[in-house]
């Protein structure tokens, strides 16, 4: 075929790259490959191309190196127009009728209300949708071969004649159905399990195309249960590459194939909305052969360009949308500017007994200029555990209250709020600043209350759940709105608080470091301050894995830390004793624990607490009337224990890297000399030790969320909930990091303004039938 001469040139050019071969034998190489496949290259139309391609690489003597360069290159061009001329093609005819791209899939021909259904399932609802449906693989129907050359485990097609067949009872669920097939060259069996319908199509003296793998059995060459089509001649058979489609119950494989014929012919009108210089620049296909292609590519080549364009489509219309709502916000004006004055800031910092860091003190610099401008503040704090950027928040917090606005403080668990509210009404209050927590445990009385003094202006800061966006709470001023260890609190969230106020300035924190890419989509919109340097005088964390056979001289290092006045964690994965996992649990090892440190004080912490429960027993062990917390692992975000010194997670193949390095940011929040033991079980598999050995040698959270990700795919990274992350198609959030970064660099030069956009109204048709719904682009467009 010719996509296998075409790349057979192909190979010869990199062997001269490769240094493998000489320029003098790229001829004689080429010159072989035309001829033994002259009839191919005819059929195709190839041959004025080729003889040009040839008198082009003809090896003269007056040639100087520099000239062979040249000349190489522009080999590699010629190479390059073959492919896009013959590999490459679209759907041309006409279709009768022309069906707009969101039109109902129950209308396609095919389909009908009972199959659109069965599709709907598969999240195809429009014509459109089944444009984008990806299949998972393909079947490569172009190698018809000779029954005596086909080769063990190849899969090929075989064209012959039916010229026995055989029918075999094994037992009463199982009847097999043999058919010996024969060309001019040998014989195959044909196999085929209980399929009795087989029997009507495969008489004897018919001819049939068989897709399948070569095996081997008895000396036999043989195909079990292959694809096959009944034709009348050689020619009858289409040689080309079918879709493989992931399905669902209720409909086939050749079913999907057949609709998707009928759709596709619908690309016949499709219009590029990618402005030209980003086909340009990307080097992309066509939308039209570049939706055939993911279907019914004319090539492998076809079929990698199309992929590779549909990624760069996908990552540029999500990073439009991104970057036009980041416009979007700084173009809505705050009102008026906040004067801020920084004496209550000044007075602050005198009061801590450490200097700021320069990564803190450039994150501030960069809040405060965002808090002057007259647009919003849309910035990401991020900075690993324990970096100190409750600090920096508490410096914006003062100084819009000291512009005269409200600040409010959201948290993702109340006992989070609470060890929040306790900090910063001891922080604050000092400087004169109400400050109030509001959590679904305040009493319906006290929150009356509050509400009521939000409203009138007379309390400073509000500190609690998320529950505050929720419930109708209402400021006088709202100025500011912390958002904190909350990498789930996506776009439209954000959207949702702007939508409310007259647009605060909004700070999110995080200390999940995520990886770039995902940053860059989930965050996409924000800007990005970034904490990355740790205090001073912090020592690093030590990470040990420890055997399960090794847990008593776990226990007795313990104690001696125990004895040093030192605090520490046990966390586990499940709270009790499951019959379907034999995992330690908090209860039974609550018990336990408290046996073999008979002489400290144990707590329990579990997610069945309620949470003025949670909240007492946290407080105990902040308060030091707990020496041990046994936890799972809802200890994991935000708390502070400056005593904390050893972290033990039993079980830590339970939990995802970032879990892990979030627990393990429990301890080591102080001068001493803190750690985490890994307790592994000794019989634990390759692959856990080696992630769990690769956590232990990093202690920067960016690496180990990269680790993360690649463990653990994007999908699971954020959890179940993937709050504003659109599900991409096409796009690899770990291999298509260039293909992000790529169309980001692009979108931002391409979108300096938004009144540029104006320009592509098909583009910003495309962005709004893509996004309007999922990122509530609607509201902006
Ligand atoms: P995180 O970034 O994880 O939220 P915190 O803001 O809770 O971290 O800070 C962790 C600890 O470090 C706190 O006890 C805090 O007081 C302390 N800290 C913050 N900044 C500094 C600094 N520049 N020098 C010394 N200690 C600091
Ligand atoms: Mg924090």
């Amino acid at each position: 075929m010719i996509e296998e001469v075409i790349n057979s040139f192909d190979y010869i050019v990199q062997l001269k790259e490769k240094g493998m071969i000489t320029w003098e034998e790229i001829f004689p190489s080429f010159y072989s490959i035309a001829k033994n496949n002259f009839k191919v290259i005819q059929e195709n139309g190839l041959l004025e191309d080729v003889k040009k391609i040839l008198a082009y690489t003809k090896p003269l003597k007056t040639l100087s190196e520099e000239r062979k360069e040249r000349r190489l290159e522009g080999l590699k061009d010629s190479l390059k127009i073959l492919k896009e001329r013959y590999l490459v093609d679209e759907v041309l005819e006409k279709p009768e009728k022309k069906l707009a791209p969101l039109t109902d899939i129950k209308y396609i021909k095919k389909v009908g209300t009972k199959r659109a259904l069965i599709l709907n399932k598969l999240g195809i609802f429009s014509l459109k949708d089944f444009f984008y449906y990806p299949p998972r693989d393909y079947e490569d129907r172009r190698k018809v071969v000779k029954i005596f050359n086909a080769k063990e485990d190849e899969k090929v097609v075989i064209i012959g004649n039916v010229v026995k067949s055989e029918e075999v009872k094994i037992n009463k669920g199982l009847t097999i159905y043999n058919f010996s097939v024969e060309d001019d060259s040998g014989v195959i069996i044909v196999t085929f399990f209980n399929q009795d319908y087989v029997k009507s199509y495969l008489k004897r003296g018919v001819k049939s195309a068989f897709y399948g793998k070569i095996e081997y059995s008895y000396g036999m060459k043989q195909m079990k249960s292959p694809d096959f089509q009944v034709i009348e001649s050689d020619e009858d058979f289409k040689s080309e590459i079918l879709p493989v489609y992931p399905l669902t119950f209720g409909i086939f494989q050749t079913t999907m194939r057949r609709i998707a014929k009928e759709a596709i012919q619908q690309t016949y009108f499709l219009e590029e909305f990618l402005p030209e210089e980003f086909v340009q620049e990307f080097n992309l296909l066509d939308l039209k052969k570049r939706i055939k292609g993911i279907h019914f590519p004319l090539s492998i080549y076809h079929k990698e360009r199309s992929w590779y364009s549909l990624k760069y489509e996908e990552a540029i219309l999500f990073e439009l949308a991104m970057i036009y709502l980041k416009l979007k916000m700084k173009e809505m004006k705050k009102g008026e500017t906040k004067e801020i004055k920084g004496e209550l800031t000044k007075k602050f910092l005198n009061t801590l007994n450490f200097e700021l860091t320069q990564a803190q003190k450039r994150s501030y610099e960069e809040i405060r200029k965002d808090l002057i401008s007259p647009y919003p503040m849309n910035r990401l704090l991020q900075g690993d555990v324990g970096s100190g950027k409750t600090v920096v928040s508490e410096l914006a917090i003062i100084d819009v209250c000291e512009a005269g606005y409200q600040a409010a403080v959201m948290n993702p668990t109340s006992v989070l709020a609470k060890q929040q509210f306790k900090k910063l009404s001891k922080d604050l209050e000092p400087l004169g600043l109400k400050i109030v927590l509001l959590t679904g445990d305040t009493k319906e009385s006290d929150k009356i209350l509050i509400k009521e003094k939000l409203k009138l202006g007379e309390i400073d800061v509000v500190v609690g759940t998320h529950a505050i966006i929720q419930q109708d709470v209402e400021f006088k001023k709202l100025g500011l709105v912390v958002i904190d260890e909350q990498h789930r609190f996506g776009v439209n969230q954000r959207l949702e608080l702007i939508k409310k106020g007259n647009h605060p300035d909004i700070l999110v924190m995080t200390a999940t470091p995520i990886p770039r890419t995902l940053a860059m989509t989930f965050y996409g919109d924000l800007d990005v301050s970034l904490i990355d340097e740790m205090p001073k005088g912090r020592r690093p964390i030590k990470t040990i894995l420890i055997a399960e056979s090794n847990r008593k001289s776990l226990y007795e290092f313990v104690k001696e830390e125990l004895d040093q006045g030192n605090q520490v964690f046990f966390v586990y994965p499940l709270i009790e004793e499951s019959e379907a996992l034999e995992l330690k649990n908090a209860i039974s090892m609550y018990e336990e624990l408290s046996k073999v440190f008979e002489e400290y004080k144990v707590g329990l912490l579990h997610g069945r607490l309620s949470p003025s429960e949670k909240n007492d027993v946290m407080d105990k062990f902040v308060q030091k009337e707990y020496d041990i917390l046994v936890s799972t692992s809802v200890v994991e975000v935000g708390i502070d224990i400056p005593d904390a010194t050893v972290m033990v997670i039993e079980h830590p193949d339970r939990f995802g890297l970032s879990q892990l390095h979030q627990l393990r940011g429990r301890v080591g929040r102080s001068d001493k000399q803190s750690y985490c033991f890994l307790v592994i079980d000794d019989d634990a598999n390759n692959e856990i030790k080696s992630k769990m050995n690769s956590f232990s040698k990093t202690l920067d959270g960016f690496e180990v969320a990269e680790i993360d990700l690649k463990w653990r795919g994007p999908g699971k990274f954020f959890g179940v909930e993937q709050h504003g992350i659109p599900e991409f198609k096409f796009l690899d959030l770990v291999e298509d990091i260039n293909i992000i970064e790529n169309s980001r660099k692009k979108v931002e030069r391409f979108l300096a303004t938004i009144q540029s956009f104006d320009r592509y109204p098909n583009l910003k048709h495309e962005l709004q039938t893509r996004y309007g719904d999922s990122i509530h682009l609607v509201n902006v467009l």
